[in-house]
């Protein structure tokens, strides 16, 4: 019996409950022990509906990391003892999106998106007698838990699982959404509307692919001040005047040659496109909710603009490629992960660092098992 954080419906304080039954691995499935998860803000999304992926009773968390406690049949990459960090886009290798370069979008991922199971379609783990769900076929607010094997990427064991488990989804989403879904050049400005967990990543990614000037956009003076520290060359505090003039002004009236929008609201996502130069990139990484519309006129906004708008789905990661690769950055001194934990709490926990969200918290509270 283990203890897990569980969404009993929407709106609602997350539940700890600890009588919950792990059952052994599946086939290709391992079981791993957690040893920390990330609380981020499509957790939260669940919880308030803004999402689903899954209806409840559901355990949350896709942001995590632990040690491989058992290995089901036919596993032949993990064993025993490995440090994994979970991907909540498994990628198996072989699908149409996978064998194209864009493992991102794998078919196998959205079979778990949308059941709240693993890959065949049902959970692994069990609480009042019933099956219960897990999100993103990864629920990383259980203790232990059970996940594809080609939903974990094994890690070196001397890396601090705690930032590890911040790789997993916010790390992974917004470095490569800079490194990976956009194509920066030496020199470029970029423009990253949103400084929250996600946000500073795509401002250290775009300053690892050689953008030189990085406008944070922001309505909270504390975020835009961590945004410098992780790369920021200039901020716009969106809550003092218009954030796309302000940004046209800086940019000579041309627009930022990369624009990311790391919110998911409607209004943010129109006026990042709007400060994008023609000819330029927009990048919509934040989730927007199921109803949100993108408001551009199509003539002046895209056609004689010549702008791409383009969606970022978990920063276009290859799990296997980029987990290595930002390990080794941060190990090279040049990816922040430290600086990215605003607080470690408890399982128990979690409803606090729901609110500190809520009340625009810096980056992110991590859960240590
Ligand atoms: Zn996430
Ligand atoms: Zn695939």
């Amino acid at each position: 019996m283990g203890k897990a954080a569980v969404l009993i419906g929407i709106d609602q304080p997350l539940e700890i409950r600890d009588d919950v039954d792990v059952d052994a691995p599946h086939a290709g499935e391992v079981k791993v022990r957690m040893a920390a998860s990330g609380v981020c803000h499509s957790d939260l999304s669940m919880q308030n509906g803004t999402i689903m992926a899954g209806m409840p009773p559901i355990v949350l968390g896709h942001e995590g990391a632990g040690v491989i406690e058992e290995v089901g049949p036919g596993v032949t990459k993990l064993a025993p003892g490995d440090h994994v960090v979970i991907s909540w886009v498994p990628q198996c290798g072989e699908c149409y999106f996978c064998t194209r370069g864009q493992p991102q979008l794998c078919e196998q991922g959205g079979i778990a998106m949308a059941t709240g199971g693993l890959l065949d379609g049902t959970p692994r783990l069990k609480s009042q007698g019933a099956p219960l769900p897990q999100m993103a076929a990864s629920g990383t607010f259980s203790e232990i838990t059970v996940v594809p094997e080609i939903g974990a990427v094994k890690i070196p064991a001397d890396f601090d699982l705690k930032l590890a488990a911040l790789i997993g989804c916010g790390v992974l989403t917004g470095a490569g959404a800079a490194m990976n879904t956009a194509q920066i050049h030496q020199g470029d400005t970029v423009a990253v509307v949103g400084c929250g967990g996600v946000g500073l990543n795509v401002i250290q990614g775009a300053r690892i692919a050689g953008a030189t000037e990085i406008i944070a956009v922001d309505m909270n003076e504390t975020k835009l001040a961590l945004a410098k520290e992780f790369g920021a060359t200039a901020t716009v505090n969106a809550s003092q005047g218009d954030p796309v003039s302000q940004v046209m002004e800086m940019t000579g009236q041309r627009g930022a040659d990369v624009a990311f929008e790391v919110i998911g609201l409607q209004q943010t996502i129109d006026q990042t496109i709007t400060m994008t130069r023609r000819g330029g990139q927009a990048i919509l990484v934040g989730v927007p909710k199921m109803d949100a519309m993108i408001n551009i006129p199509a003539f002046f906004g895209v056609v004689f603009s010549e702008k791409t708008i383009k969606g970022c789905w978990y920063g276009s990661s290859d799990v296997q490629r980029d987990v290595p690769k930002l390990i080794d950055l941060y190990q090279k001194g040049q990816l922040k992960l430290d600086e990215l934990v605003s607080r470690t709490i408890t399982l128990e926990q979690v409803n606090e660092a729901f609110d500190a969200m809520k009340t625009g918290e810096v980056a992110r509270s991590v859960i240590k098992y």
